[in-house]
């Protein structure tokens, strides 16, 4: 018999120990290089019993400024996606990245990078117990899933992630230079309020 997926494990009070612990480990994290060049780290925003968490790539210059992650424009795009389905960050949603650190110039992380930082998103979703994770853009749902395939072919099924439902969408950034995709990430928005219906349904 395998493990139970987190999201049967689901309680509603939050494991404060866990989250100081974590918090504490991120922002002292030096496994990778990016300690060296980082502003500071970008730990994760919004409700921590979140049903929903949403993850992105790695901090931008913004993100790396302030703290928060997608608090520049593609930020502004989410939260307005977010608004159309009737969710705001820190209302049953949190928001976090693959990497915890910026990546000078806002190159595409390494692959070791993403192995030194992984452990760290596995536990704050082992904390969160989403019941559903969407995966903004392509770096996000290939690292996630381990798989090269395409967004495009990525969209619109049910994954797993940690034993959690996933689904893949377009990211925020892709989305403000390619206005075309705009539909199809509101098409996939709709799909992730009917898996997440499905998965927690209110009676
Ligand atoms: N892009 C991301 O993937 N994450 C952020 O936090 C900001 C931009």
């Amino acid at each position: 018999m395998g493990l139970a997926p987190i999201w049967r494990l689901k309680q509603k009070s939050g494991p404060a120990q866990g989250w100081i612990a974590l918090k504490a480990a991120v922002s002292g994290c030096t496994k990778c290089a990016l300690h060296t060049t980082r502003t500071q780290t970008v730990f994760g925003v919004g409700d921590e019993n979140a049903d929903w968490m949403l993850i992105g790539e790695a901090p931008g210059a913004e993100e790396d400024r302030l703290g928060d992650p997608f608090v520049g424009q593609a930020g502004k795009l989410l939260d307005n996606m977010l608004a159309a389905i009737g969710l705001s960050r820190g209302q049953n949603v949190y928001i976090a990245n693959v990497l915890k650190c910026r990546p000078p110039g806002n190159r595409n992380p390494t692959p070791e990078e993403v192995e030194q930082c992984s452990p760290h998103l596995l536990q704050q979703i082992g904390l969160v117990k989403p019941k559903l994770i969407v995966a903004m853009g392509r770096f996000a749902a290939q690292t996630l899933l381990k798989s090269d395939a395409s967004i495009a072919s990525l969209r619109g099924k049910v994954h797993t992630y940690a034993g959690v439902p996933l689904i893949v969408t377009y990211h925020p950034a892709y989305l403000l230079r390619t206005l075309e995709d705009k539909a199809k990430a509101w098409e996939d928005l709709v799909f992730a309020r009917k898996v997440m219906r499905e998965a927690a349904p209110t009676p």
